[in-house]
């Protein structure tokens, strides 16, 4: 069988790009390991904002919000964004560096400046003493990941797709205008490949005869601890710090605590460190009355990024019938409904969706072309 579209990578953004292709010809989804999400989609925050990334990184996160809020009927039977707010704490004595993030306040996402009572009424876990002010948006949402994940792929197999497990695409050519993807004595042939290999996307590409367009794999490292006794993490907010990378957010009744180190490494199984993890901990038992006696469990996942922190999604100038879809950082799921739509558009159309459009993206915003020489006729 010659599918019309091979995708590698059964993360957020390849599921989300079968989904909207699904009726517009056969597909293939390839994933090397035997359970799709098991690399960056499945370690991730879980948050949505419209006010994380670059310009572009926000107008694509904007245009996602629809589907997030109204995705189409029958997709999900529970929401897909829940209600959590952020709350940005200040120092005493440097609340002005809450000014950036205040002038980020627009009617559609407003944010709120507290005092420091507030903040420690709304966040008690956090020690007064550190506490001068604090931003407070309250449109931050958790993301249900595996809901979204799973709704895209069910969709995109129950119109006739093909999920390919434990296939880690090794070979690649082309003849006579198809792509021959190979691993373990396995062909798969396509008309159009579509690069959804997240930190493992430059390599891809290498193996297709197409230039890297330089992604950078970050490892991020996160802890899952208790509460302090007497605590409901469901009703606090996420944290940021003014003064600090770290971030802690609510997690399935307990926190969840990043260092946000952002280390770049080479794209692999990636696991968290014991300096990190040790320097989180004694940070968060200074600044909050959270007791690290046990944690209860660790991981590191992958955040990927073009050298201008926005995506890169389009076909490859060079090689024929080769679509990028990577470099989503660390915006991958939230940015997950958009970019499925763009990247159906794009290979379709050659032209992104209109309601980006609308927003102020260009297709050359999102282009490998902007990293990648042409080459001369
Ligand atoms: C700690 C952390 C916190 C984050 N927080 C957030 C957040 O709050 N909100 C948000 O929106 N985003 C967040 N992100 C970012 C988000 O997780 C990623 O941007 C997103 O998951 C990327 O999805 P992906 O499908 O592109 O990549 P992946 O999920 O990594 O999927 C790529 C897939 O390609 C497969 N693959 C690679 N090479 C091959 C090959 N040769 N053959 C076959 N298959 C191959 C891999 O096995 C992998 O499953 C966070 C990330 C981390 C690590």
């Amino acid at each position: 069988m010659i599918y019309d579209y091979l995708i590698i990578g059964a993360g957020i953004s390849g599921a989300a790009a079968a989904c909207e292709l699904r009726d517009h010809g056969t597909i293939a989804l390839i994933e090397a390991e035997s359970t799709p999400g098991y690399h960056s989609t499945g370690r991730s925050a879980a948050l949505y904002t419209r006010n994380f990334g670059g310009e572009i990184v926000r107008l694509i996160n904007r245009a996602s919000h629809g589907f997030f809020q109204n995705p189409p009927a029958g997709f999900c039977d529970t929401p897909l964004l829940s209600p959590r707010g952020l709350i940005t704490v200040a120092v005493p004595g440097e609340e002005e560096t809450l000014a950036p993030i205040m002038n980020q306040s627009t009617p559609d996402t407003a944010i709120d400046m507290l005092t420091g009572p507030q903040a420690c009424d709304m966040a008690p876990l956090l020690r007064p003493e550190f506490v001068g002010a604090a931003a407070f948006e309250a449109g931050v949402a958790d993301i249900e990941v595996a809901s979204l994940h799973q709704a895209y792929l069910r969709s995109f197999k129950k119109s006739g797709g093909n999920i390919v497990c434990s296939m880690r695409v090794d070979r690649i050519s082309r003849k006579n205008d198809r792509w021959h993807i190979c691993a373990g004595g396995r062909t798969i042939v396509g008309r159009i490949l579509v690069n959804a290999a997240g930190a493992w996307a430059d390599q891809v590409a290498v193996l297709a005869g197409a230039d890297p367009v330089g992604l950078v794999a970050k490892r991020r490292t996160a802890i899952i601890v208790d509460p302090p006794v007497q605590i409901d993490p469901s009703r606090l907010p996420a944290m940021e710090f003014a003064d600090s990378d770290s971030y802690i957010k609510p997690e399935a009744g307990r926190l969840m605590a990043s260092p946000g180190d952002e280390t770049p490494i080479e794209a692999q199984d990636v696991q968290p460190e014991d300096w990190d993890i040790a320097v989180l901990a004694d940070w968060l038992q200074r600044r909050t009355f959270i007791e690290v006696r046990r944690i209860e469990h660790s991981w590191a996942g992958l955040r990927t990024f073009a050298a201008d922190d926005a995506p890169v999604v389009g076909f490859d100038p060079n090689i024929k019938d080769f679509f990028w879809l990577a470099g989503q950082g660390g915006y991958g799921i939230m940015m997950a409904p958009a970019l499925g739509r763009a990247a159906c558009s794009l290979i379709l159309k050659d032209d992104l969706p209109d309601d980006l459009v609308s927003l102020g993206v260009l297709k050359d915003d999102l282009s490998p072309g902007r990293f990648t020489a042409t080459m001369s006729a």
